[in-house]
């Protein structure tokens, strides 16, 4: 390893003894969650990070959110990019060759090719803008691998997972919480079932932002309910610098990040009731699909939305 990864590996993965959770751990999370949010009149409810962070900035953006406002998703140069580089890292995590970076970027479009979302942004594109775009992929790819212990070869003791999509049912159905872990790494301890050994990564190619570790407080969260046993850490990872954000995890962080649930779930119930929005102006109403008719709105730029 270079100096770089070693960081990396032990600074941010650790070797040190990991944290032992209460096996009825995922259980009194739901019961919470469940408890709180029980009799509210809803019909069904998707909370994800997006709409819990909508939720923190402005009630009127929240209430856009869920009531279906913002118009269909559509990629943009940048959106593309980074699809592309998480399905970069994908290959290069999962594959049982050595590949360059400009053979991961390669195969992970042609991967690509029948992704609804993906695939007829792509086919627009020129050649030269999809060349600029894979060699934007190489070059994360390059400081993905920089920054990362060798994670093919330590594939048996990190056992990496990458684009791992996790979704927890709560009443019946009634609120589901998604999300997608951009990569984990820890293999599950088959004798010691309540040791948390996993660690949860998002990549970032931008800047810090407040919103990240309210998004891995949720994802920690989701990974509880889902699998029984938290990560024992959670973090944001610059690519640019190869710095992170990280945050051990421990009964409290579950606790807050469920607490926010409960707060989304009320306020979706009372916006559906005819309650009206609170409405906290800022930056985002730049990117608020309201902003238009909306009295509270600023004339921001959208240069703060998170990437
Ligand atoms: S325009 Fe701004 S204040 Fe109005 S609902 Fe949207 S985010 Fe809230």
């Amino acid at each position: 390893m270079t100096a770089v990864q070693r960081r990396t590996f032990e600074g941010l993965i650790g070797t040190g003894e990991r944290p032992v959770f209460p096996a009825d751990l995922a259980q009194l999370l739901r019961d919470r969650i469940e408890e709180a949010v029980r009799g509210l009149e809803l019909t069904q409810l998707w909370l994800g990070k997006e709409p819990l962070n909508d939720h923190t900035r402005c009630e009127g953006l929240f209430a856009a959110d869920i009531l279906g406002e913002k118009p269909p998703f559509e990629h943009s140069l940048k959106s593309g990019a980074g699809t592309l580089l998480h399905k970069a890292i994908e290959v290069d995590v999962g594959s049982r060759d050595d590949l360059d970076p400009q053979t991961i970027a390669t195969r992970a479009a042609e991967r690509l090719e029948e992704e609804p979302r993906f695939a007829p942004f792509w086919r627009e594109l020129d050649r030269l803008q999809q060349d600029e775009i894979l060699m934007e992929v190489v070059r994360r790819v390059a400081t993905f691998q920089s920054s990362f212990p060798p994670l093919r070869e330590l594939r048996r003791e990190l056992a990496p997972i990458s684009e791992l999509r996790v979704r927890a049912e709560l009443l019946g159905g009634t609120l589901v919480l998604s999300g997608q872990v951009d990569l984990i790494l820890g293999r599950p301890d088959q004798v010691r079932p309540n040791v948390a050994t996993r660690l949860a990564i998002d990549l970032k190619t931008g800047r810090a932002y407040p919103e990240y570790p309210e998004d891995m407080r949720f994802y920690a969260l989701l990974m509880t309910l889902r699998f029984g046993v938290p990560p024992y850490r959670a973090a944001s990872l610059f690519l640019d610098s190869g710095e992170w954000q990280a945050e051990d995890v421990t009964a409290e962080t579950l606790d807050h990040a469920a607490d926010r649930v409960i707060g989304a779930a009320r306020a979706a119930a009372a916006l559906g009731g005819g309650r009206a929005p609170d409405l906290r102006p800022g930056i985002y109403c730049s990117w608020c699909p309201r902003s238009t008719t909306c009295p509270a709105a600023t004339g921001s730029d959208a240069s703060g939305s998170p990437s």
